[in-house]
């Protein structure tokens, strides 16, 4: 019997190649062999950011972007994407297919990269889809047909018909603001536009591919009512996907080396004490905006953790960070990137101040960690609804008519979460369903083991 090899193609964004290359370890200590495809740009920053590479096959092709591209710029990425990185994975799959003792068996792609199904079908590999996203963002990103017919969104660009309207896809699923929807959320309305077309392709494809899965990072007890609507053997929820396989060791898995003194920072902390703040991978705060949450995180006289990542002004941070070195103080530690995971772990955790990404999400979730949200785009804003209306787990910051969130809201916001024992209580008791989930016998579990038995069937 040949072992099963499992190709991977995650859309170029950190909080897409997390959960995939967890999802790699996982099944390759199922005995599948593994190679992980990255965009050459990545590949060579998870390489520099550490000493260790993963213990699997690790390749890249080109993304179609110039090395000067600012690959931030999602919409301009994707346009570049379905331009030139078909053709290039079709010749990498073709290649390797001539390697008769180790060809591929399968294909992980990521929902995102959807139009790589079709690449797996034209060189006849089995292959399933990879949501990053919750089922909910997954639910609305293949409901624009029906948001359409139902004049809630404009044809030609997937903009609101009726700005701010609210609508419900069915009952028990959150309500949503039609501005909110993942394609109205980025920087303008051209962008705007190139993301709802590109969503749109990935309909096209994932409806005429041949997957046998679409396979979520959320699990069914987090989503019931979506899941419930999906109504599908072939929908799994197999999350949350922690990392606990590739962190552990240091492994290249992010673009930016893990600060490894944030974890002997936390020891010397009381618990329940430290407000955590990261914004992800690539959300931006504008000066003010720093400046703000700065003073504000003195006010609350409690300890902070706060990533500040070289970029997260998209400028660099140091002389930023040298004026604001007297207001942050002693009480704030401060560090390029963090080992969330580990962080969001440590009993000295009161509470996580997140953009609201959805690995962000999972993560806390998975730990108990109340949170105060600050969302920026994409499905940041569904998250937040998740988090906050449906788990009732968190609270969110509201800007003033300025659109700044103030220092005052900061800490007022910090300190009625902190001493809800209501939230805790149930931010704890959503983790414990989380975790059942991952337990054998839990629902992630069992659909993580008919995906990986599906995918090695006939190898
Ligand atoms: N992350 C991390 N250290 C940091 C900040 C973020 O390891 O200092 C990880 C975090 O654990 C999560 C990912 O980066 O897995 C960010 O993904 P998310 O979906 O939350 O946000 P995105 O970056 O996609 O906006």
């Amino acid at each position: 019997m040949r072992r099963p090899h499992a190709l991977f193609l995650p859309f170029p964004a950190q909080g897409h190649i997390l959960p995939l290359m967890e999802l790699a370890y996982r099944m390759a200590s199922q005995g599948f062999t593994i190679t992980f495809i990255n965009t050459h740009f990545n590949h060579a920053r998870l390489l520099s950011s550490t000493t260790t590479p993963p213990s699997f096959n690790f390749i890249s092709i080109p993304d179609g972007m110039q090395p000067e591209d600012d690959r931030n710029d999602i919409a301009k990425l994707c346009h570049a994407l379905l331009k030139f990185t078909p053709l290039h994975l079709l010749q990498l799959i073709n290649t390797m297919n001539t390697q008769e003792s180790d060809k591929p068996t399968c294909f992980i792609a990521d929902e995102a990269m959807a139009w790589a199904l079709d690449v797996a079908k034209k060189t006849g590999l089995r292959s399933a889809a990879f949501s990053t996203s919750s089922a909910n963002t997954y639910t609305n990103m293949r409901s624009v047909q029906c948001l359409i017919e139902l004049g809630i969104i404009n044809e030609h660009d997937g903009s609101a018909k009726k700005p701010g309207q609210v609508f419900i896809l069915s009952p028990g699923i959150p309500p949503m603001n039609v501005d909110h929807l993942h394609w109205n959320c980025f920087l303008d309305s051209e962008s705007n536009k190139i993301m709802f077309e590109y969503i749109v392709n990935n309909n096209k494809e994932l409806k005429n591919a041949d997957h046998e899965f679409v396979i979520f990072n959320s699990f069914y007890e987090a989503e019931k009512a979506v899941f419930n609507y999906l109504n599908s053997s072939k929908m799994l929820p197999i999350g949350p996907l922690l990392s606990k396989h590739s962190s552990s060791v240091s492994l290249s898995r992010c673009f930016w080396a893990d600060d490894k003194t944030c974890k002997s920072w936390l020891d010397k902390q009381c618990d329940n004490s430290v407000i955590y703040v990261a914004f992800g991978s690539l959300a931006i705060l504008d000066e003010r905006q720093f400046q703000e949450l700065a003073l504000g995180l003195t006010l609350t006289g409690r300890p902070f953790l706060w990533v500040i990542r070289p970029d997260i002004t998209g400028k660099a941070t140091t002389s930023l960070l040298e004026r604001f070195e007297d207001v942050i103080g002693d009480r704030g530690k401060v560090v390029e990137w963090s080992p969330q995971e580990e962080v969001l772990a440590h009993p000295a955790l009161a509470c996580f101040i997140t953009h609201c990404g959805w690995n962000s999400t999972m993560e806390s979730v998975s730990n108990g960690v109340p949170f105060l949200c600050w969302p920026y785009f994409a499905d940041q804003n569904l998250n937040q609804s998740y988090i906050c209306d449906v788990w009732k787990i968190g609270l969110k910051m509201m800007p003033n008519e300025n659109g700044l969130i103030t220092k005052e809201e900061i800490r007022g916001k910090v300190e009625e979460l902190v001493g809800d024992e209501g939230m805790k209580k149930r931010a704890l008791a959503l983790k414990e369903m989380a975790l059942k989930s991952l337990d054998k016998g839990g629902s992630s579990f069992e659909n993580f083991i008919t995906f990986i038995n599906a995918m090695k069937d006939d190898v």
